[in-house]
């Protein structure tokens, strides 16, 4: 059990950003309306993840470091679990390549609760003192895998790559408060920052400024059953590379190669070729048209009818930049 841990660990913890991703993840399925993360030498020696969401119950706090056992798919879900495929690894995987701690006080209970785990063993549940939400606490990632500990970039880059996925977590949620610290050395510096805004437009002009708000369109478009919405760079609101296009699909960040295939394609003819579009994009849909557990760390994506997600990004932007004038 615990080797099948490490192994499954490693495939859905590549770095510490993808674990930040799968904690601030949960933070965010706990219905958080604030999340504050903490990192130490680039999230390697620590990373601390605080919410204010409804916890978890003392029962189930054991449970939620059992793998596949998830809170979040009900017996009415079982005929879609293919879509699920890697519910419920996170914490487990956690579990295994760090020590981790949970400390959790569930809405309405009296008490909070303390759970360890190190090396995949897990220890008693202990009481504790939080007045609510969970904090989840991850030490020394990968000191147990040397192997993974090696591939790890500098310092700054892992650092980076976790402020990175803070952002499109951000984007993802508006009216969440995002606060992330750095606190190598008993230093406290801030990372990235968002309060909650009112809209994706106010979070998006926090995120990248206040010129992308006054130079990007606004879209809205629908084709049989998806939907995309977001905001756009004019072509005059352009960059010399494409760190800045963010997808999202069903809420949630992710990477895909076909997404980002339709984005650029639409503004082929209005783009110089070494220029690049700044974008957040935005698909929803049923979740039975999409998988977005191809992959553990569930960046990528594969829809039921790719065909249709690229025209309806294409057609929509091209929509867009027509009304635009371009
Ligand atoms: P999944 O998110 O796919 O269900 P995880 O391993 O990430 O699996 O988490 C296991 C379970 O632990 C979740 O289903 C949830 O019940 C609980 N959990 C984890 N993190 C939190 C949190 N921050 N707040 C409340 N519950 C949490
Ligand atoms: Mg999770």
């Amino acid at each position: 059990e615990a080797a099948i841990n490490r192994i499954a660990a490693g495939e859905v913890v590549e770095r510490p950003a993808s674990a930040v991703k799968e904690l601030v993840e949960n933070a965010l399925d706990a219905r958080a309306s604030r999340i504050r993360i903490e990192i130490a030498d680039g999230g390697r020696t620590l990373i601390r993840v605080t919410d204010d969401g409804h916890g978890i119950a003392a029962e189930d706090l054991p449970l939620a470091l059992s793998r596949h056992a998830t809170s979040k798919i009900d017996g009415t879900d079982l005929l879609q679990i293919h879509s699920f495929g890697f519910r419920g690894e996170a914490l487990p995987s956690l579990g295994a390549v760090g020590r981790l701690t949970i400390t959790t006080r569930a809405t309405g209970s009296d008490g909070a609760m303390s759970l360890h785990v190190s090396g995949g063993r897990i220890d008693a549940p202990r009481p504790a003192a939080l007045r609510a939400g969970t904090v989840v606490e991850l030490r020394d990632l990968f000191h147990a895998t040397p192997a993974r500990l090696k591939f790890l970039k500098s310092e700054r880059s892992e650092s980076m790559a976790v402020t990175d996925a803070v952002r499109r977590l951000a984007m993802a949620e508006p009216g969440v408060a995002f606060d992330l610290r750095d606190v190598s050395d008993g230093e406290d510096k801030v990372l990235f920052r968002a309060d909650p805004a009112a809209s994706l437009a106010d979070r998006l002009a926090t995120i990248l400024g206040r010129a992308f708000a006054e130079n990007c369109m606004t879209l809205d478009a629908e084709r049989e059953g998806h939907r995309l919405t977001g905001h756009a760079g004019l072509p005059t609101y352009s960059r010399g590379n494409a760190v800045h296009q963010y997808l999202f699909v069903n809420g949630r960040p992710v990477r895909d190669r076909m997404l980002t295939g339709a984005l650029r394609g639409a503004y082929a003819d209005v783009l110089a070729k070494d220029r690049h579009a700044v974008a957040a994009l935005f698909i929803t849909c049923p979740p039975t048209l999409v998988d977005c557990n191809v992959h553990p760390a569930k960046t990528e994506v594969r829809f039921r009818d790719a065909g249709l997600v690229r025209g309806l990004i294409v057609s929509g932007l091209k929509h867009a930049l027509a009304e635009a004038g371009h």
